[in-house]
């Protein structure tokens, strides 16, 4: 038998493509965050599946349409296969907040249900959002979060460092999030790069929100 393997979960808006504040609706307003698709093929060289993780509330809310929502993930897909990478499956909750359903962020319902889809084991995975939400997804389950200090990132830390402690890590990206992982495949600690040192030494401190 074959034993399960971690996986590599991705929040989508703030990690893969930008935020926007009135939120993606259409694929002229999906924006790769830059490096991002590099990063992703990076990441489909560990050989570990990858899944997008997304809550997606704006369904509920009557903003956009499922066909929508599913037409801008497969040219997401597309365009990140063009550039050498491979994204097993996208998961979205379409719920909103007041549902109370188990698939929104912070819940891990999305994460079971990849494992339970693949045979994946948790403990083995990591997760990379720019939310408390993401981070707290991953905690539930055992995984590793990964707080991306891109997108709304940079004021979630202080919400991550309060409910988590030392039970999560920081990456300036998603790029440098991969550079993280990599290393914790190797064997090594999950430690802060060089890069997020730098952010720190700037002026980035648990006690504050300030800026990279
Ligand atoms: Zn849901």
């Amino acid at each position: 038998m074959i034993g399960k393997v971690g996986a590599i979960f991705l929040d989508r808006d703030g990690v893969i493509n930008q935020n926007r504040v009135d939120h993606v609706k259409s694929w002229e307003e999906f924006e790769f965050v830059p490096g991002a698709l590099e990063s992703i093929r990076i990441l489909t060289e560990t050989g570990l599946p990858i899944f997008v993780v997304t809550n997606q509330a704006v369904v509920k809310r009557g903003l956009i349409s499922l066909d929508t929502l599913n037409d801008i993930h497969q040219r997401m897909l597309r365009e990140i296969e063009q550039a050498g990478g491979c994204v097993t499956k996208v998961y979205y909750c379409p719920h909103d907040n007041h549902e109370e359903c188990s698939c929104r962020k912070p819940q891990p319902g999305m994460l079971l249900q990849a494992a339970r889809e693949y045979n994946l084991d948790l403990t083995q995975s990591f997760i990379v959002g720019d939310a408390w939400t993401d981070v707290a997804a991953g905690v539930a389950v055992q995984a590793h979060g990964i707080l991306v200090l891109s997108g709304r990132g940079r004021w979630n830390f202080v919400s991550c460092w309060n409910r988590f402690g030392l039970d999560f890590s920081a990456a300036c990206d998603l790029e440098d999030a991969v550079t993280m992982i990599k290393e914790a495949l190797r064997g090594n600690p999950m430690a802060s790069t060089a890069r997020l040192r730098g952010a720190f030494h700037m002026g980035l401190h648990p006690d504050t929100s300030l800026i990279l």
